[in-house]
């Protein structure tokens, strides 16, 4: 996907986070495998107004 332009500001400036958490950070589990191994969920986000542009599971692979 090309698209990095913020489209709500049109912003250029779309950087990397993590979900994060007070302590740790968020984690993504397959459903009624809550005792499986989760996956990090990493964010694409506009760095003029903070949209968030997408999320998604770092390793969707683990999930099964
Ligand atoms: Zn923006």
């Amino acid at each position: 996907m090309e698209n990095h332009i913020c489209p709500k500001c049109k912003g250029e400036e779309i950087k990397k986070g993590v979900m994060g958490a007070t302590v740790g950070q968020v984690h993504m589990y397959p459903e009624n495998k809550l005792r499986s191994k989760p996956s990090t969920i990493s964010t694409e986000y506009c760095g003029n107004c903070g949209y968030i542009m997408s999320f998604y599971v770092d390793n969707p692979e683990d999930l099964g």
